[in-house]
């Protein structure tokens, strides 16, 4: 980048808060996915008003802007793929008001989920969709990715939150989208079109959220299963019994295994179980649970383990959350990669998709870690490879491939909440092709000079193992 533009830079966002370094920009060329690239600067604005004027600068320049949030996505939503300018909204982090008279906080885009929790703590409110990373991913990163996680099949995920939103275009236009009411038909719902836009349209810098009152009472149940097909088909009798639990997290052996040797979570050592979580009213609670034992037995469950206290709810919901990572301690020289991380099927489908993981898994050699917040039909699965060879990449991308063709093929998604990016484009554009020349359309029409986080989702003309965060020879097949 020209000395001069980066002098520019400089005067808009003031000495401290831009680097040219190469450590820095080598940092921001990460997310949390397989990808890195890196960019040829990093800005961190303080204001809208810096957002604004960068945007115009970058415009007339045609300087690619990849706005960033903690960098936690696990496809590369954040990975600047054309260099330019990664934007790091994380000093943006101010909460400006908590109504709960009104139901809903304002907060600027780089307040971190745990942040927001906390600051909702004392009113006894939260903002429920609980992310995995909560305690790192920012508001305009769930927003941008339209992230949820494990209470997604109460309470939804992050776009059923988003009362309104301060975004500002390529052109540097400062647009007020949505309200501060709970209901709103007033015309277009323009702000919808930014959640899960992954920063392809513009630059999200502050945030309306709804938010509602914290469950007065939690309880767990962890059922175990002799087979992973019978622990699927215990998510799907509970929905259909009917029951609303507040999550069902379910785990295979692999992922078991990983957390009991990592963490030394003392799981049930079973074929696959699943962790169940119910909330509300204490009565409503305590006849849920009995509703739950009851499916769970039916299915042909061992080991009913059931707590109220939150010592053992923390540990066991800490067990799962450290998956992604006790896998990469699975075995040695193997990694745990985010590859086919985050499908969606319905709900009745997850024993047919589970059964059908564990055959793609055979028949390509790769091991491979089935959980997810299964209740809302949201499968994750994580593949160990080894990130230096280049046949285990390989068999990686096939069993990708099937992966992805069987949740469409049962009428799912590539993703559930996790995002597009890079690591799911391809696939992708083959589920949403009767829609592509729209999206194309309206990227074009928000931003003609194509500098938003360019190259990605339904502009990725490449494959997905490309541009590697790890060093191996043969990324471009
Ligand atoms: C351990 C772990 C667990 C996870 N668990 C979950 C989970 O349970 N559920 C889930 O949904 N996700 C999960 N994730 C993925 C990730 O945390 C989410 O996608 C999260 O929403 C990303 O937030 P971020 O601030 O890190 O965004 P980033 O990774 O920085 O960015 C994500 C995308 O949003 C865009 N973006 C970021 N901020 C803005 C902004 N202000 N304006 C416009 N665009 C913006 C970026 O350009 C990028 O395309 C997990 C990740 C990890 C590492």
């Amino acid at each position: 980048m020209e000395q001069d533009v980066v002098e520019q830079i400089g005067t808009i966002v003031g000495e401290n808060n831009y680097s040219t370094r190469i450590a820095d920009l080598y940092t921001y060329g990460f997310d949390a996915s397989i990808h890195h690239v890196t960019p040829e600067i990093v800005v961190q604005p303080r204001s809208t008003e810096q957002v604004s004027k960068l945007m115009k600068l970058a415009n007339s320049l045609k300087i690619p802007v990849v706005p960033r949030g903690a960098g936690t996505g696990l496809c590369g939503g954040a990975v600047p793929l054309k260099g330019g300018m990664v934007m790091d909204l994380t000093r943006m982090n101010k909460i400006k008001e908590i109504r709960v008279e009104d139901l809903y906080c304002v907060c600027e885009a780089g307040v971190v989920y745990d942040q927001l929790q906390k600051a909702l703590g004392p009113y006894k409110f939260t903002f429920p969709p609980t992310p995995g990373s909560a305690e790192a991913c920012t508001i305009g990163g769930m927003v941008s990715t339209n992230a949820s996680g494990m209470r997604a099949i109460k309470y939804g995920g992050t776009r059923d939150y988003v009362l309104g939103l301060e975004v500002v275009l390529p052109s540097g236009e400062i647009m007020q989208l949505g309200t501060r009411t709970l209901k709103n038909a007033s015309g277009y719902q323009l702000d919808r079109l930014f959640v899960g836009a992954e920063g392809t349209l513009g630059v999200i810098t502050q945030v309306t959220l709804k938010i509602v009152p914290k469950p007065k009472k939690m309880a767990m149940i962890i059922a175990g299963f002799d087979t992973l097909e019978k622990a699927g088909k215990c998510v799907s009798a509970l929905i259909a019994k009917p029951l609303l639990p507040s999550a069902v997290e379910l785990m295979d052996s692999t992922c078991i295994r990983a957390v009991n040797k990592a963490i030394n979570a003392g799981l049930p050592d079973v074929a696959a179980l699943c962790m169940i979580e119910v909330d509300g009213d204490p009565k409503v609670v305590a006849e849920e649970l009995v509703e739950v034992v009851k499916v769970a037995d039916s299915i042909g469950a061992v080991g009913l383990q059931q707590s109220d206290d939150p010592a053992q709810m923390a540990k066991w919901t800490n067990s799962r959350k450290s998956v992604m990572a006790a896998l990469s301690r699975y075995g040695p020289g193997l990694v745990s990669v985010s590859l086919a991380d985050d499908m969606g099927v319905p709900i009745s489908k997850i024993p047919d998709a589970v059964v059908e993981f564990a055959k793609i898994a055979d028949k390509y050699g790769v091991v491979i870690g089935t959980y997810g917040h299964a209740a809302d039909g949201n499968l994750h699965t994580k593949m160990l490879l080894n990130p230096e060879s280049p046949e285990s990449w390989r068999a990686g991308e096939k069993a990708v491939r099937d992966i992805f063709d069987t949740c469409l093929r049962l009428g799912g998604t590539v993703t559930g909440e996790h995002g597009v990016g890079i690591s799911k484009a391809p696939y992708f554009q083959k589920e949403r092709a009767s829609a592509i020349i729209a999206m194309k359309a309206i990227k074009n029409a928000l931003d003609p000079n194509n500098i938003m986080n360019p190259g990605k989702m339904q502009d990725w003309d490449g494959y997905i193992i490309q541009h590697l965060r790890y060093p191996c020879a043969d990324q471009n097949q």
